[in-house]
């Protein structure tokens, strides 16, 4: 599609993704999170990109990555660009870790959870390992008093501003502490693998489950450290069961329905509040995205962590 030179809003770069882990099939809750960052991408005429988050084979559930790339198919929600998987990108992600080892940003680390239980679960500073020769695995972990270019920084606080929950908050000591990189049975860390990907696949728009936010300013330190660009974050609310629970995998939320998506887009219109007609009810896929696309308002979700499922 062509835009002209004149029209402000075609020309904001915008490009958007769905990073699903095939841990279990999608939700509802997913879901929302697809259709979210989708509608928001399309509305500014961006980009929407999907990435298979496949960095941890032992959660891995049989066939979930068929199963996710089947249901987003059903639901329309189709990537932009070729589905990028993690599982391929090894090489890529030591070229970062070790552009990190050389700029004296992480450290080795053999630190079990038992020792740091004692401290909250947080590596703050001193490690309470020791690294030899006889040991064979070590995690990399981010110094995070490392210097950083992040704008909100005070003293021990870090923040940033969230396009719908506003400023965030956390204690470098307290929240964050030397977070892992690379795992000591060598895998990747979801942050620095998300980080990385973002940033070579040009990611200007994260929009994801609020339950994520706990991970932004860490993934701030690295975007610094790697001196890529900080993409824009909008945290819309997890939907809860009955019983107030996020609606996770973990917990088994039922697998989406896919003889009837457009039962459940409305639905996620109406949960997404964006208050789709009566009507709408009965149009095809392809008419609810793109009503979904013309009517997308994300600021109905300003400060609003959860809401019950539908
Ligand atoms: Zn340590």
């Amino acid at each position: 599609m062509q835009s002209s030179s004149h029209d402000t809003t075609a020309n904001i770069p915008y490009i958007g993704r769905f990073a699903p882990s095939p841990t279990g099939p999608l939700h509802f809750g997913s879901l929302l999170a697809a259709l979210a960052s989708y509608l928001d991408a399309h509305s500014h005429g961006g980009k929407w990109l999907i990435r298979m988050e496949d960095l941890d084979p032992p959660r891995e559930m049989p066939n979930a990555q068929e199963r996710i790339l089947e249901a987003l198919d059903t639901y329309h929600l189709f990537s932009d660009e070729p589905i990028v998987y993690q599982s391929q990108r090894s090489d890529i992600y030591q070229q970062a870790l070790d552009r990190l080892i050389k700029n004296n940003l992480v450290f080795p680390c053999t630190c079990s959870r038992k020792q740091l239980n004692v401290v909250n679960g947080i590596h703050f500073g001193n490690c309470y390992s020791v690294i030899d020769s006889n040991v064979p695995a070590f995690a990399w972990r981010f110094n995070c008093q490392s210097p950083t270019r992040l704008s909100l920084k005070q003293g021990d606080k870090v923040s940033f501003q969230d396009m719908l929950q506003g400023e965030f908050q956390q204690s470098l000591q307290q929240d964050i502490g030397d977070f892992v990189v690379k795992r000591k049975d060598q895998l990747w860390a979801y942050q620095l693998a998300m980080v990385i990907d973002d940033y070579h696949q040009g990611v200007t728009h994260v929009v994801r489950g609020i339950d994520l936010i706990d991970s932004t300013l860490r993934q701030n330190m690295l975007q610094a450290a790697l001196n890529y660009p900080e993409p824009n974050y909008a945290h819309i609310p997890v939907a809860c069961a009955a019983n107030g629970q996020k609606l996770s995998k973990q917990n088994l939320a039922p697998a989406l329905d896919l003889s009837n998506p457009t039962k459940n887009l409305w639905l996620a219109l109406s949960w997404l509040r964006q208050k789709p007609p009566e009507k709408l009810r009965t149009a095809s896929v392809k008419e609810m995205l793109e009503w979904g696309i013309a009517h997308w308002d994300i600021k109905v979700l300003s400060n609003i962590q959860s809401q019950a499922a539908i």
